[in-house]
Formats: C-alpha cells, sequence, structure tokens
C-alpha cells in the first residue's frame, strides 16, 4: 500500500512560494528606489507635493517589507503591495504625475496583479481599476483629481491597456494551464516510481526508503518495528503448470489479500519476483509473528482462481524486529533467514516458531 507523497507536491508549492516572495522583496526593493529618485527628481523640477506623496509612498512599501520579514505571512506581503500600487497608481492617474505621464505606470498593474493573485481576482481587481479610471477620466473636477487628459490620450490609454490585460490574462491561463499539467505528470511518474507495476504495492525502492526512515526514527526515539519477509510457495510449479499468465495472477491476488491483514501505517512491498516485504512500525516480534500467521492462514484458506482453474497458493515466511538486528541490512539478512527455516520446516509456515507459553494471540495489541 502506497500513500500519497503529498509531502513533495507541498513542498514544490512552498518552493513556488518562496519564489514569489522572494520577487516581491526585490519588486519592493526596486519600487523603493524608483519612488526615492522620481520623487528626487520632481523636487528638483520644482513639484514639491508631487515628490512628498511618491516619498511618502515608501513608507508602506518598507514597512510591508519589514512586516513580512518579521510575521513571514506572504498572504499579507501580497495584499500589502498590491494595495500601496493599487494607491500609487491610483494617485498618478488622479494627480497625473509629472508632465501627465502618471498613467503610463498602470502598465504595470495587470502583470503584477495576476502574477500575485488567481485569474479570477486578477480580473476583478482589474475591472475595478477601470472604473476607477473611467471615473478619473470622465469627471476631472473630482475631489483630488487634479490631472485633465485628452480625448486621444484617454482612447488610446484605454486600448492599449485592454490588449495588455487581454494579453496579461491568456497568458497567465496558459501558464496555469501548462503548471497544472506538470504536476500532474510529475505526481504521476513519481507515483510509478515508487509502485510496481504488477501489484500496485511499494517496489523495491520504496521499501528501502522506507526501512532507512523507520532505521532513523528507531535509533532516534526508540521506535521499534519489525519486518516480515514473504515467499510464495513452490511457485515455479504454479508457472509451469498454468502458465505465466496465472503466476501473474497469484501475485495480484496476493497483494490485494495483504491489504486486508495490513494497517494504514504499515507498508507492504514487492521485494522482487514472488517475495513480497512487510514493514510494520510500532510492532514487536510477537506481533509482527502474530500478523504474519494471520495472512498466512488467510492466503492457505483463500481460493486462488484463474481461468476457472483453482490454484494452489501457500505462503513462507521469516519475521525478525529491529531489536534484534544492529541494521537494516542484519534485519533483512535476518528475515531472509528465517524465511529459509520456514521453507525448510516444510513451507506454508512462519519462522520462528514461538514458543506456547509466549503466544503472539494472548499479546496482540499493536498500537
Ligand atoms: P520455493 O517454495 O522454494 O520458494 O519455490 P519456488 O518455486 O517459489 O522458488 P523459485 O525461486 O525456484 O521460483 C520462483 C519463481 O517465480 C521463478 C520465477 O519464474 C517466478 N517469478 C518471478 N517473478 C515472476 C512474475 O512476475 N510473474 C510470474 N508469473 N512468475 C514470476
Ligand atoms: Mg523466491
Ligand atoms: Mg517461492
Amino acid at each position: 500500500m502506497i500513500h500519497e507523497a503529498t509531502a513533495d507536491h507541498l513542498t514544490s508549492g512552498e518552493q513556488e512560494e518562496r519564489q514569489i516572495s522572494r520577487l516581491l522583496n526585490g519588486l519592493s526593493v526596486m519600487a523603493a528606489l524608483f519612488l526615492a529618485g522620481i520623487g528626487t527628481k520632481a523636487w528638483y523640477a520644482e513639484h514639491p507635493v508631487h515628490a512628498w506623496v511618491l516619498w511618502l509612498f515608501i513608507v508602506p512599501v518598507v514597512f510591508n517589507m519589514i512586516w513580512y520579514a518579521w510575521k513571514r505571512d506572504r498572504a499579507v506581503q501580497k495584499a500589502g503591495l498590491l494595495i500601496t500600487v493599487g494607491l500609487l497608481f491610483a494617485y498618478l492617474l488622479a494627480s497625473g504625475g509629472e508632465g501627465n505621464t502618471g498613467p503610463l505606470w498602470f502598465y504595470v498593474f495587470p502583470p503584477l496583479l495576476f502574477y500575485l493573485t488567481s485569474l479570477k481576482g486578477g480580473t476583478a481587481i482589474l475591472l475595478f481599476c477601470y472604473l476607477l479610471a473611467v471615473i478619473v477620466f470622465q469627471f476631472p473636477g473630482l475631489p483630488l483629481v487634479t490631472a485633465e487628459y485628452s480625448t486621444d490620450f484617454k482612447i488610446r490609454f484605454f486600448a492599449t491597456l485592454t490588449f495588455e490585460s487581454i494579453f496579461c490574462f491568456v497568458l497567465e491561463a496558459g501558464r496555469l494551464r501548462a503548471r497544472g499539467r506538470l504536476l500532474a505528470l510529475a505526481k504521476t511518474h513519481e507515483r510509478a516510481a515508487r509502485t510496481d507495476e504488477l501489484t500496485g504495492l511499494a517496489n523495491r525502492r520504496e521499501m528501502q526508503n522506507r526501512l532507512n526512515t523507520e532505521f532513523s526514527r528507531f535509533k532516534r526515539a526508540g521506535h521499534h518495528f519489525s519486518v516480515v519477509l514473504i515467499d510464495l510457495d513452490l511457485f515455479k510449479r504454479i508457472n509451469d503448470g498454468y502458465g505465466h499468465d496465472a503466476g501473474d495472477a497469484v501475485l495480484r491476488q496476493f497483494a490485494d489479500l495483504t491489504h486486508t491483514v495490513v494497517r494504514q501505517s504499515d507498508l507492504a512491498a514487492r521485494w522482487g519476483g514472488e517475495e513480497f516485504l512487510l514493514l510494520l512500525p510500532d510492532t514487536s516480534l510477537l506481533q509482527a509473528l502474530s500478523l504474519a500467521e494471520r495472512l498466512r492462514a488467510e492466503v492457505a484458506s483463500t481460493e486462488f482462481q484463474h481461468q476457472g482453474k483453482i490454484l494452489p497458493v501457500t505462503i513462507s515466511a521469516g519475521v525478525c524486529s529491529i531489536s534484534k538486528a544492529g541494521s537494516v541490512n542484519e534485519l533483512l539478512k535476518q528475515a531472509d533467514i528465517q524465511l529459509y527455516n520456514a521453507k525448510d520446516a516444510g513451507r506454508n509456515r512462519i519462522a520462528p516458531r514461538v514458543r506456547s507459553q509466549d503466544s503472539p494471540e494472548a499479546t496482540e495489541t499493536r498500537t
């Protein structure tokens, strides 16, 4: 059984968010420098009010950066920057900036907006800004609105801004679509890399990783775990007697059966050929033996069928707990020795044998 490795995808999403935050920090620094520079230029061009307003806008930009450095809240960082930039552009539109060139800054807005918000949210905010621009353009006498624009300028401004917005929307939609496809593809590949194709169980590599993780957990926090190495008995005979397809069907059916025995936190893997490995976290040797015995009995009492023929299937298994081994390799080696013992003792059995006084049934309390 394989659990979705959502952690990896979260990590890539987190990486993307981090990248956006870094970009926003860079943009904020640039914005502060531009505001300082253009404000200074306005000051020397004898536009002191304009200069002061631009300098004042440095305050929320820098404050937003400090707040983000302190709180690490990306949503606030985005919203803070968008509101500041929105207000700045509204001011530039209303005042005309220097020589009525203020509205030109508006072209920065659509790409930034779509990048920082969603397509829907971006479109809504953009429409609101359009409305604002229309009001400013149509009613130059409003309070705070000091600029007057020629009709030619207004028409061209709206036309070019509309084109730019549509292009931004289309490009962003394409980017999001491609991103979605890539993520889905990565997820499929990542899942395939961890899964055995025939049985759908984890593959050897995935099991090896989980064994190492579990071993680190054991070393760090003393969490015990056990493994059950399972081998299908006389499997060659099934292949020889009923065909390779029948053998494959048995492997699949056996894999399905393991699901009924193991827990969510356990891992069942196809270890190779007709060998399977169960990793049982927080499980003692006795508990693991009990589980293996249950699985063995289940297999022995289940009718395996292929094309109407009943196939004789039994398993043997070797069990070992990490408390009996100093490393993952040693653990697997011990389990293999026990599997050999089980085969040697006649197959369709589990090794090591439990003494009757510490019967696993009596101690079965896996957490
Ligand atoms: P034992 O009880 O000692 O394990 O006997 P066995 O016949 O199971 O052992 P052996 O190792 O001699 O044979 C294992 C067979 O499993 C041989 C191989 O062809 C078969 N096998 C391995 N992988 C697959 C597979 O993916 N599909 C099928 N159908 N057979 C497989
Ligand atoms: Mg084998
Ligand atoms: Mg075998």
